[in-house]
């Protein structure tokens, strides 16, 4: 037994895999992680998934401080009729289902007024895509909030929506965008992305996003000004080397382009997701376990923390507890309030759709961090750095019923709300 108690401590993670504690050496000598080493990696269990997660902590400190930030923001998931048939998404429905559901203009800039009384800076518009789509919608969307909803950041629009969009209005990706960001649009989220990899894409989501178009709207995204995030869903039929390919890829266009805010991993939520229900994908997994979870958090913050800074954890679909324990695995950001989630909801996530700001900073808190409330472009509107109990009481603060904002239960039942072919008269 060592004499110096401390030599003991350090003695414990000192046993760890060799070729482990090499790759891991490297990332803090500041050497980039090949996707090859991410893989090997994945082997880490027990005391080596604590080392990857000391070395992950390690990084964020230096790369991203002790802060954690938050955004107060509202989901408004304006449709939930689409033409995808997406293995994974159990929030789409077919046009003549009784359940789909679609906002009108009045009643998006309702929510979005709603949502700037309680204290929020961003609306964060995604949906479905309706067969009868009118091309110019989303443009026109983007009009209407920016002139109703002045000062609320325009977070909207994946990937695929934009490339739906501007097939429907036949415009190039380019000119579309560029029309999105003139009419109001801040940032887009940069989902739709799942695992880029096109044999796994054609296997779950057969007719989506290839990913060079997926590659080709983020990166004139970013050409145009305009920011976007970065995601991957995980946890379903992919591999590890797919993920660390995806990884790998997204570092890649960051390095071109700087315009990531951050890298979402996105666990799959399985209970209602169609290929888990039906079995209709030999070895679907029900989701990734714990410990996959915070290997994958640690190692993102490993590949992406020197190029991207922010790795966010999801807490609608990790849960408010292991979101808490990924701020100790390379996680400086904890994403938004929400107020209404949707997508994660019908596919089974039971997180919730709704996290106060005095909730995420109490949780920050008892991580041992400073909370920070942040604008969508990661720029900090506001540090609490004192006491708990010196914190402003905010609106949402004062929310206890979960669904005061309605809910996707409540949507789809609404009969206000049901499905009509948008692009013609009433
Ligand atoms: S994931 Fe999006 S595109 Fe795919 S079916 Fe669901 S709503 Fe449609």
């Amino acid at each position: 037994m060592s004499a110096n108690p401390a030599d003991a401590v350090a003695a414990c993670l000192g046993g760890i895999d060799r070729e482990l504690a090499r790759v891991l050496g490297a990332c803090l000598d500041g050497r980039e992680l090949s996707w090859q080493d991410a893989v090997s990696l994945q082997s880490a269990r027990g005391r080596e998934l604590l080392a990857l997660c000391v070395v992950a902590d390690e990084l964020r400190l230096r790369q991203a401080g002790d802060e954690v930030t938050y955004v107060v923001n509202r989901n408004i998931n304006f449709t939930n009729v689409c033409v995808k048939t997406c293995q994974f998404c159990a929030f789409s429905r077919d046009l003549r289902s009784e359940e789909g559901y679609l906002l009108d203009p009045a009643e998006i800039v309702r929510r979005a007024l709603e949502a700037q009384a309680v204290g929020a800076t961003e609306i964060c518009l995604q949906a479905g895509l309706p067969p009868t789509l009118r091309g110019r919608l989303y443009i026109d969307l983007c009009e209407t909030l920016t002139r109703e909803a002045p000062g609320l950041h325009l977070h909207a629009f994946s990937p695929e929506e934009v490339k739906y969009g501007a097939t429907r209005a036949r415009m190039s990706i380019h000119d579309y965008l560029a029309a999105l960001r003139d009419a109001g649009l801040g940032s887009l989220p940069g989902t739709s992305a799942e695992i880029l990899d096109d044999a796994l894409r054609q296997r779950i989501a057969p007719g989506r996003i290839s990913t060079a178009e997926w590659v080709e709207v983020i990166r004139t995204a970013h050409a145009l000004g305009l920011p976007t995030t970065s995601t991957m869903m995980f946890g379903h039929v992919e591999t590890v080397e797919q993920r660390m390919r995806h990884m790998d890829l997204l570092r890649s266009i960051q390095k071109e382009t700087g315009g990531f805010t951050e890298f979402v991993p996105l666990s799959f939520v399985h209970h209602e997701a169609p290929m888990f229900v039906k079995a209709t994908q030999p070895g679907v997994s029900p989701g990734p376990t714990g410990d996959d979870v915070i290997r994958l958090y640690a190692t993102a913050r490993l590949m992406l923390g020197a190029t991207f800074r922010n790795i966010q954890a999801s807490w609608v679909k990790e849960g408010a507890r292991v979101a808490q324990w990924l701020l100790s695995c390379g996680v400086n950001d904890l994403g938004g309030t929400l107020i209404n989630e949707s997508i994660s909801t019908s596919a089974g996530a039971g997180h919730g759709q709704l996290m106060t700001p005095a909730t995420l900073r109490r949780l920050i808190r008892d991580a041992g961090r400073t909370p920070a409330q942040r604008n969508t472009r990661y720029e900090i509107l506001r540090r609490f750095d004192g006491a708990a109990e010196l914190d402003p009481v905010e609106p949402l603060d004062g929310v206890t019923d979960p669904e005061a904002f309605g809910s996707y239960r409540a949507l789809v039942a609404d009969p206000r709300f049901r499905y009509r072919d948008e692009s013609r008269p009433e």
